[in-house]
C-alpha cells in the first residue's frame, strides 16, 4: 500500500499527458491528472485538429474551380464562417469528451483545475486541494510567444484564431514558421486578403532550401503577399481596423494581425524551480532520454521539454515514460528520422536531412524533379510539385526525402518508413512505380540533378 494519494500525478491533459496517464493506469498505477483548460490540449483544442479542418475548408474554392475546368457546372458562392465555427466547436466538444472518456475509463481521476508543484511529491490544486504522488509528470505543452512592441497587445495568436466571431477581410500574418505559413494559406483559401511579414530571407527556416523556396513561390503565385526581410514596428487601432507600420516605413490597415512567432515551453508558475527542477534558457524542462528531470520523482514530456515539438513525439515520450516507470520495460522515445508535414498550400512533407545539412556530412547526390501534375495541369494550373531525394554517395542510403505538392503529408508518411529502415537509392529504384501518380517520381529518378 502506497503512502501517496497517487502513484502518478500528471499535470496537463494534452496528447503527451493523456497517453502517459492512460498507459500508466493500464499498468496498474493509481493515476490523477489535472487540466486547467480543456482536455485534449493544444493539438486537439487549438492546434493540429482545428487547423487541419480549416485547411480542408479553405481548399474547397480551388477544388470547385478545378471541377468547373473538368466540365462540372460548379461555382462557389461564399463561405459561412458562423456555420463553420459552430461545426468546429461541436467537433472539438466531441473530441474533448472522447479524451475525457478514454482517460476516465482507464481508471485515472481527472481534476479540472490548475496544478502546481509544492515539493517533489506534493501537488496543490487551484481548488485548494493538496495531493501527494510518488511520481509527477509535467506535460503542460507550449504557449505562443509575441514580442513586445508598441501595440503588440492588438495581435492575436493561434490561441485566439479559432475563436474569431467573424472572418477577417484583411489579415497580416507575422512569422515564417509552420503556423504562420499554414494560416497564410488557410485565410487566403477562405477568401481573406493575406499579407505575411517574415523577418528573414526565406520562410520555413530549417527545412530543405529548395523545398521551402518552392513553397514560398507557390504561396506568392496563389496570391499571398509574402514579404521577406520585413517586420512590424508598431500597431495601433484606427477606424476600420488595425494600422500596422512596418520597420521599412510601409503602412497597412488590416482587420486582424496573427502573430506566429514561435512558442515557448509552458513552465512558468508551476513551482518547478522551487522543487529544484532545472530549466533551460527558454524555460524548457531539462530531462534525460527517459524524460526524467534532475529531481528524480519528477518527469516531463512533450513541448514543455522543447525536444521535437510535435504531437506524435509527445505521445511516444508519454508512452515510453509510462512503460519505463510503471510497466517494467525501460525504453526511450526515438527522436531520429521523424517524418513531418507542413500544411501549407501546397503542402510540404519531409523526412531526414535537407540537402544543405547532408552536404555537411559527406558527399551526396541530389535527385530532384519538379513538374506539373496531371490533375491540376488539366485544370489549367501552372503550379509544379517537387519530389526530391538526398542520397549519400558512399553508402547509397537515402538521407532525406522532400515533397511539395498536394497530399505531401500522406506521401511522406510512407516514404518515412523506407528512410527509417535505411533504404538505399537502389531500394527505391527496384520498387516498381505506381502509375499514374505523382509519387512514382520518387522511384523513377535515374540521373542525379547535382552532386556535392
Ligand atoms: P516556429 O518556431 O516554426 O517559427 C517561428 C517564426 O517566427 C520563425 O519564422 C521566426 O523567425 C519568427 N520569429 C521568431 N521571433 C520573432 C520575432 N521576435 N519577431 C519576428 N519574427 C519572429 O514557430 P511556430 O509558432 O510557427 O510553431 C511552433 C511549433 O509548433 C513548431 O516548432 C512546430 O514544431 C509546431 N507545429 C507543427 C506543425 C506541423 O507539424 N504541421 C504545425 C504547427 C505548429 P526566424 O526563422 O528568423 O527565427
Amino acid at each position: 500500500m502506497s503512502d501517496f494519494d497517487f502513484d502518478l500525478f500528471v499535470i496537463g491533459g494534452g496528447s503527451g499527458g493523456v497517453r502517459a496517464g492512460r498507459i500508466a493506469a493500464t499498468h496498474g498505477a493509481k493515476v490523477g491528472l489535472a487540466e486547467e483548460y480543456r482536455m485534449g490540449g493544444t493539438c486537439v483544442i487549438r492546434g493540429c485538429v482545428p487547423k487541419k479542418l480549416m485547411v480542408y475548408a479553405s481548399g474547397y474554392p480551388g477544388q470547385v474551380h478545378d471541377a468547373a475546368q473538368y466540365g462540372w457546372d460548379a461555382e462557389i458562392r461564399g463561405f459561412d464562417w458562423t456555420k463553420f465555427r459552430g461545426k468546429l466547436d461541436a467537433e472539438l466538444d466531441r473530441l474533448e469528451a472522447a479524451y475525457r472518456r478514454n482517460l476516465g475509463s482507464s481508471g485515472a481521476q481527472i481534476f479540472d483545475a490548475r496544478a502546481t508543484i509544492k515539493d517533489p511529491h506534493t501537488i496543490t490544486l487551484s481548488t485548494g486541494e493538496t495531493l501527494t504522488a510518488k511520481h509527477i509528470l509535467v506535460a503542460t505543452g507550449g504557449w505562443p510567444f509575441v514580442p513586445e512592441f508598441p501595440g503588440s497587445d492588438l495581435a492575436i495568436t493561434s490561441n485566439e484564431v479559432f475563436k474569431l466571431d467573424a472572418q477577417p477581410e484583411r489579415v497580416l500574418v507575422v512569422g515564417g514558421g509552420y503556423i504562420a505559413c499554414e494560416f497564410a494559406g488557410i485565410f487566403h483559401g477562405l477568401g481573406t486578403k493575406v499579407t505575411q511579414y517574415y523577418r528573414g530571407e526565406q520562410v520555413l527556416r530549417g527545412f530543405d532550401d529548395e523545398a521551402r523556396g518552392h513553397v514560398a513561390d507557390a504561396m506568392r503565385e496563389r496570391g499571398i503577399d509574402l514579404q521577406v526581410g520585413q517586420d512590424v514596428a508598431s500597431m495601433e487601432k484606427v477606424a476600420g481596423g488595425i494600422q500596422v507600420t512596418a520597420k521599412n516605413g510601409d503602412v497597412i490597415v488590416v482587420d486582424q494581425v496573427l502573430y506566429a512567432t514561435g512558442r515557448n515551453p509552458n513552465s512558468t508558475g508551476l513551482g518547478l524551480e522551487e522543487a529544484g527542477v532545472s530549466l533551460g534558457r527558454k524555460g524548457e524542462i531539462l530531462v534525460d532520454e527517459y524524460s526524467q528531470t534532475n529531481s528524480p520523482s519528477i518527469y516531463a514530456v512533450g513541448d514543455v521539454t522543447d525536444r521535437v515539438n510535435l504531437t506524435p513525439v509527445a505521445i511516444r515520450e508519454g508512452h515510453a515514460f509510462a512503460d519505463t516507470v510503471f510497466g517494467g520495460t525501460p525504453r526511450t522515445a526515438d527522436h531520429e528520422l521523424i517524418a513531418s508535414a507542413v500544411f501549407t498550400q501546397p503542402e510540404m512533407g519531409t523526412v531526414g536531412l535537407s540537402e544543405e545539412d547532408a552536404r555537411e556530412k559527406g558527399p551526396i547526390e541530389v535527385y530532384s524533379a519538379s513538374f506539373r501534375p496531371m490533375q491540376s495541369l488539366f485544370a489549367g494550373h501552372e503550379e509544379k510539385v517537387l519530389m526530391k531525394l538526398v542520397v549519400a554517395t558512399d553508402t547509397r542510403v537515402v538521407l532525406g526525402v522532400h515533397i511539395v505538392g498536394e497530399h505531401a503529408g500522406e506521401m511522406i508518411q510512407m516514404a518515412g518508413i523506407a528512410v527509417k529502415m535505411g533504404a538505399t537509392k537502389e531500394d527505391f529504384d527496384r520498387t516498381v512505380a505506381v502509375h499514374p501518380t505523382m509519387s512514382e517520381e520518387l522511384v523513377t529518378m535515374k540521373t542525379p540533378t547535382r552532386t556535392a
